[in-house]
């Protein structure tokens, strides 16, 4: 087994532990990044195909809003970014038709979601604010919204940070041209620039540590280090599949509470854009489709519109998505196939025979990811500190699920919070001079 020593060892090369070890490493730092899979980016999975010639988006592809660290680091990669526009269209039994917003007959939610002051499960308040008849499509939407966008379970999240996203003003949403790799090869490379070592295709086992003095195993090496920073996914942690020696009770609890979501997200390639032949789709004019949304088994679609593709991607979030967990890719497609035939009344051969290329990832069977995003919970936050707080000031933990905020679960989050653990760490650095190490 190889022995390194270093002043701060970083687990995991998402874009929170990339974040952490470009702020770090210009402090003067010497930054090792040990990362279980072959490559930097994490949740940013981004695959060019070369057969197609496609880029494909598998993780992390939207921008969620005017976003400041995001955008700053893709100003500074030079990487370009389009709003996303276009027309959003449901899949009623009457056929396609038009819709106005994300939720329809917003206005009777609204006054429901300002006047609520103490929170609750989303479920509670759908079962205590929108009973009756008259509201069972509202049920049903507001159901599908918190686990289809955030991936939630809707037993258990809250329904203040549902209200602030909803009741909030509507942020624009982008892409990246060449997607969030733009982003990942930027962090990576700015790092290696700044001394930062990595060591890609290394699951970290095993964690010793005491004050400023920490062993992390992986089975080739044995980094030694005075300061540590956890960035795996809350998924990771809750599995506890990282043994830390002594052992964190107190976090390990933290992490549990909170909420991590799951998700099915499949990109299919067509030979020609199907969607935008009025006489394939029921006379309607979907040239300008953004996103489609139905009761289908994968209910969600979006096209790249504005950009030229011939690429749909099916999503589905929350439980429903966790129960697919063991679902193979061809089941998947299987399923992401019969949705459009029934979405679009097409033949059933039809798509088969159209299809050129299929992608999706499993990110809750990865077992360095166990699933796809964070989602708040009822005092999350309360549990959100406890993971906030340095173990020693030496045993840290960033990632988007230490987030608190309107950006919990995206890159922003992730990036916020690898920034925040890394000012922590170069203080406590200032505040504890003496160092005890071997
Ligand atoms: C399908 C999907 C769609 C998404 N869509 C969007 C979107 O459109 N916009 C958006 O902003 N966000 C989106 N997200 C969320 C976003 O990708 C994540 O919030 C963000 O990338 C998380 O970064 P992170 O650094 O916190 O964690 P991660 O990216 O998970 O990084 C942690 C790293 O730790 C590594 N690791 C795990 N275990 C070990 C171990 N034992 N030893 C060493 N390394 C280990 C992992 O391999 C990983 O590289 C999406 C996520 C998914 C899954």
């Amino acid at each position: 087994m190889t022995k390194a020593q270093f002043d701060i060892v970083i687990v995991g090369a998402g874009a929170a532990g990339l974040m952490a070890a470009i702020e770090l490493s210009s402090a003067g730092k010497r930054v090792a990044v040990v990362e279980a899979t072959s490559r930097t980016g994490g949740r940013m999975l981004c695959v060019q195909d070369k057969d197609t010639g496609t880029l494909v988006q598998l993780g992390a592809e939207f921008v969620h809003g005017s976003l400041p660290l995001t955008q700053s680091l893709l100003q500074q990669a030079g990487a370009t970014t389009h709003q996303i526009e276009g027309s959003i269209w449901q899949r009623k039994e009457a056929g396609l038709q038009p819709q106005q917003d994300f939720i329809e007959g917003y206005d009777i939610l609204e006054p429901k979601l300002k006047a609520v002051t103490t929170d609750l499960p989303v479920q509670e308040f759908i079962q205590r604010q929108l009973a009756g008849p008259q509201c069972a499509n509202m049920r049903q939407e507001v159901q599908d919204y918190a686990e289809g966008y955030y991936a939630a379970d809707t037993n258990r999240s809250s329904t203040l940070a549902l209200a602030e996203e909803l009741t909030g003003d509507d942020q624009p949403q982008y892409r990246i041209e060449g997607g969030y790799l733009q982003l990942a090869q930027y962090m990576e490379a700015q790092c290696r620039e700044k001394g930062v070592q990595f060591f890609l295709g290394q699951p970290v086992e095993q964690i010793d540590w005491q004050r400023e003095n920490v062993s992390v195993t992986t089975d080739k090496t044995l980094f030694k280090c005075s300061q540590l920073l956890v960035t795996v996914s809350l998924g990771v942690l809750q599995s506890g599949s990282i043994k830390f020696v002594p052992a964190l009770p107190q976090y390990d609890a933290a992490a549990k509470a909170l909420g991590y979501g799951h998700v099915v997200k499949i990109n299919l390639l067509f030979r020609q854009a199907f969607w935008k032949r009025s006489t394939l789709v029921g006379g309607q004019n979907l040239a300008d489709l953004q996103f489609l949304f139905s009761e289908e088994s994968i209910p969600t679609w979006w096209s790249q519109h504005p950009l030229n593709t011939n690429i749909l991607t099916g999503w589905l979030g929350g439980p429903k998505a966790q129960a697919l967990q063991h679902a193979s890719h061809d089941e998947l497609l299987q399923l992401a196939l019969s949705s459009l035939t029934k979405i679009f009344d097409l033949e059933p051969a039809y798509l088969w025979q159209d299809l050129k290329a299929a992608w999706s990832h499993n990110w809750s069977a990865d077992p360095f990811f166990h699933g796809a995003y964070s989602y708040e919970v009822v005092d999350g936050a309360t549990h959100q500190k406890t993971l906030q707080q340095p173990a020693e000031h030496t045993v840290y933990f960033a990632g988007e699920a230490l987030h608190h905020g309107p950006e919990l679960g995206t890159v922003e989050a992730a990036l916020q919070s690898g920034k925040q653990a890394a000012a922590a760490m170069l203080s406590a650095g200032n505040e504890v001079p003496e160092t005890t190490g071997q």
